[in-house]
């Protein structure tokens, strides 16, 4: 493995503030990839993983990217040009809300989840593609795609609205695999179960996953570099036989 800074390219990496994201660009940062990481509204945990990774004489730049927003979106891979070649892409930002049953939900929240979680991985799959794609004149790459372990779950009376987003996003790896398989791009999955970050709290049950760990045949909650590991082995080429995998990384549940 080459781990010169930046020999790898640019490692554009969605949600990379906080929790699995942050754990997965600085693990980027540390295999030799530039890495370019995004956040939506914390921008000083932005800069604090990006001072981390240039700390440890790496190269890393942030940038605020809704991911329900085409612009932004379009503006955060026009950011990673400015710092090399894109070659790996890491769709790992993505929203939950509160405890609700399907009959609670709103149009708006409903809206509001596929947005973030399909239509913004999507679109940004696109940009991604145009840039690594031999048939656009690129040089190939690797797509990690962030799914959960709700989509195969389901998330009853939790949010089953996220499960479908994340269900949304199996397929995407699924199907883009496919598509660009013969185009030197690799595309997987990985289903994280239940992680301690700040997502839970944000989703209003901060001890989320200590309560769950009794639920998990492990016995605990996982940790975010527990899954930023997963999403470096499968970016880089000892996985060069891997596309259209979904790894689940849930402690066996
Ligand atoms: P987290 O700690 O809540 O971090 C979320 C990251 O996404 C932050 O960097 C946040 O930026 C960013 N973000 C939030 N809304 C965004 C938006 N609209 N556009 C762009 N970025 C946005 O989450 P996490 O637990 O690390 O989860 C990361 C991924 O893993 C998600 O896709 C999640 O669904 C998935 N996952 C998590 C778990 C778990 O138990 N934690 C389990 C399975 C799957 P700001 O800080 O600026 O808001």
């Amino acid at each position: 493995m080459n781990t010169d800074p930046g020999a790898r390219g640019v490692a554009v990496i969605t949600g990379g503030s906080r929790g699995i994201g942050a754990a997965a660009a600085i693990a980027a940062a540390h295999a030799g990839w530039s890495v370019l990481l995004t956040y939506q509204r914390d921008e000083q945990a932005a800069a604090t993983v990006v001072e981390t990774i240039q700390t440890a004489g790496r190269l890393a730049s942030s940038i605020r990217a809704d991911m329900a927003s085409e612009d932004d979106i379009a503006a955060m891979f026009e950011a990673a040009d400015k710092l090399g070649r894109v070659t790996a892409f890491v769709a790992n930002a993505g929203v939950a809300a509160s405890q609700s049953r399907v009959d609670e939900l709103t149009a708006a929240r409903i809206a509001e989840i596929l947005a973030v979680n399909v239509a913004g991985p999507l679109l940004a799959c696109g940009h991604a593609v145009r840039r690594m794609s031999t048939l656009h004149g690129g040089a190939g790459g690797g797509i990690v795609l962030v799914s959960s372990a709700a989509s195969r779950l389901g998330a009853p009376g939790e949010y089953v609205d996220y499960a479908a987003s994340k269900g949304a996003i199996d397929t995407l790896g699924i199907g883009l695999s496919r598509e660009v398989a013969n185009e030197g791009i690799r595309v997987n999955v990985v289903r994280p179960g239940i992680i301690d970050t700040e997502m839970h709290g944000r989703n209003g049950r901060p001890d989320r996953a200590q309560d769950m760990a009794p639920a998990i045949p492990m016995q605990r909650a996982g940790h975010p570099a527990e899954v930023a590991a997963a999403i470096i082995w499968l970016l880089g080429d000892d996985a060069s036989y891997c596309t259209g995998s979904i790894l689940d990384i849930a402690g066996g549940r």
